[in-house]
């Protein structure tokens, strides 16, 4: 360490404070799954300290504002069952939960910055700043230039108050300390610090009297009396701003604790997983469909994708934590429960889509069919396949849930209980079919009545294949694919059995024909 260097350490005390917790999106398009995991994660901590998780919406940024974003973003939370207790839509004490709703109130602490010595107005036009850009290699707006800026370091004060006064447009910059080392504990990464001389003069405050993110996030942050900072990583390098902008408003101790999660990793390990890693890869990255307003571009979402939500919230929380055992399935209730900031890893978790279909797998398989039931029906719907009494359609559930990997499977798994099979796979019988069989078929079709059982119906089967000098064996692939269509399915007496008795005879007796 540089022996002339200024060391503040700046441990925010865990004190008796009320937990308080915000998820803070900028409403520029589709919802990463890392910023679900966010939510997640704030929410867990906030539900399990019975604190409260709000819904802050950071819009001050009216460039990369996308129209029906946050609405997209508050259906997103709303579909994982992260409901907020404060948020644009519900309100609450600490509103507007809208940054831009806010605007007044930010720049009464830029202005206290200047007072102080820890700011001051910058009033470089663009043209001005891009000559100095194509003057000075590497350049960026801070300790090594702000002297020769046009900035009210380097006017003099008569010549400030003049520009002020007749409307100069004009930024104002953090002035950042030389030779500081700005140290914080990170409840994940421990003790950290940055070097004050490598960081440059944030924007504030933007001449259309908006503050920058790093402003108003201290600001609204302190103003919404929040007590634990979550966040994705990508966002540390902005929390020594952040802590000396706590410091220089004189509400140092008022700072919430710092936890700065992992980043979620490509499914090699190699950099932040991003959307054209799952448009390379063929998985989707948001939690729902997003459209782009402009392009019309749709992006496919987990949801559409035939994930429950359920399962994608169980395989985010895995993703840079566990509880200390092998478990990996876990329902929201006991996510909150176990949950631990101490089984948080330091180490980025990668993305793997195989295991993020086993998580919905599982939760597929541990589903009543009574839970699965509006989502299967949705599927069927959107197949324009007529599934008929609910009664009827969760029993098909109960059948097949085990070989449904995605919601959508339960179509594909299960169509031919709705409808017979339009053509057969003949490659599978063709060959060993004969007029013996036929005929053993036709025996089999005209025992077959209502209200036998699958146990009842497979005895038959055995006791006439043997009457009928065939192994069951020999008899149960040709059936199978009489009354699905293909060598796939469950237990094929189950399926008759669904069917009744009408439709079972009538389907033995059309591929019969088919076959012969
Ligand atoms: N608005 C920031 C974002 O879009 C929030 C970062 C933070 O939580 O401080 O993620």
């Amino acid at each position: 360490m540089k022996a002339n260097y200024k060391i503040y350490i700046f441990a925010a005390v865990i004190m008796e404070k009320k937990v308080r917790v915000r998820f803070a999106p900028s409403p520029t398009g589709g919802l990463h799954l890392g910023g679900v995991r966010t939510a997640l994660f704030n929410y867990l901590f906030a539900k399990k300290h019975n604190g409260t998780f709000v819904l802050r919406i950071e819009d001050t940024d009216q460039t990369r504002f996308v129209d029906g974003a946050e609405e997209y973003i508050a259906s997103c939370l709303e579909w994982c069952g992260l409901k907020p207790d404060e948020s644009p839509s519900l309100g609450g004490p600490f509103g507007p939960y809208r940054q831009s709703e806010r605007k007044a109130t930010y720049r009464q602490y830029a202005e206290q910055l200047v007072a102080s010595g820890h700011a001051y107005y910058a009033f470089d036009t663009s043209e001005e700043l891009e000559a100095k850009r194509k003057e000075i290699p590497n350049f960026t707006y801070g300790l090594a230039t702000r002297a020769v800026m046009r900035n009210s370091l380097t006017l003099d004060a008569a010549e400030v108050s003049a520009l002020l006064a007749s409307n100069t447009p004009h930024v104002v910059r953090i002035k950042i300390p030389e030779n500081e080392l700005v140290s914080f504990t990170d409840l994940i990464r421990g003790h950290v610090s940055f070097d004050t001389n490598l960081i440059d003069d944030k924007v504030l405050l933007k001449a259309d009297g908006m503050p920058t993110y790093h402003l108003a996030v201290v600001a609204d942050d302190r103003a919404m009396e929040i007590s634990h900072v979550f966040r994705g990583e990508e966002w540390l390098p902005s929390a020594p701003i952040h802590v000396l902008l706590w410091r220089y408003l004189g509400w140092g101790d008022e700072m919430p604790v710092w936890v700065h999660l992992p980043l979620i990793l490509k499914p090699d390990g190699n950099g932040k997983l991003s959307k054209r890693d799952g448009d390379r890869l063929g998985f989707p990255v948001y939690a729902q469909n997003w459209t782009d307003p402009k392009t019309g571009d749709l992006t496919k979402g987990f949801k559409e994708l035939g994930f429950m939500p359920e399962a994608f919230v169980n395989l985010l929380a895995m993703l840079g934590w566990n509880d200390g055992t092998d478990q990996e399935l876990f329902a929201m209730a006991e996510l909150i429960d176990k949950f631990s900031v101490e089984r948080i890893s330091k180490a980025g978790a990668k993305f793997d889509f195989e295991k993020a279909k086993w998580y919905n797998h599982e939760w597929i398989k541990k589903s009543k069919a009574q839970e699965l039931l509006p989502f299967v029906k949705e599927a069927f719907a959107a197949a324009d396949t007529e599934t008929g009494e609910d009664v009827q359609l969760a029993k098909v559930i109960d059948l097949i849930k085990d070989r449904c990997n995605l919601l959508g499977d339960f179509v594909a798994q299960g169509a031919y209980f709705f409808n017979a099979p339009g053509n057969y796979d003949l490659d599978a019988v063709k060959p060993k079919w004969t007029a013996e069989k036929a005929a053993f078929f036709e025996a089999y079709a005209s025992e077959l009545e209502d209200g036998q059982s699958a146990a009842v119906l497979e005895e038959k089967f055995k006791i006439l294949a043997a009457a009928h000098n065939f192994k069951p064996g020999e008899l149960m692939l040709p059936l199978r694919v009489m009354l699905v269509g293909g060598k796939f399915g469950p237990g094929v007496f189950d399926i008759a059995v669904s069917l009744g008795a009408a439709e079972t005879i009538e389907r033995i007796h059309k591929a019969i024909a088919a076959f012969n």
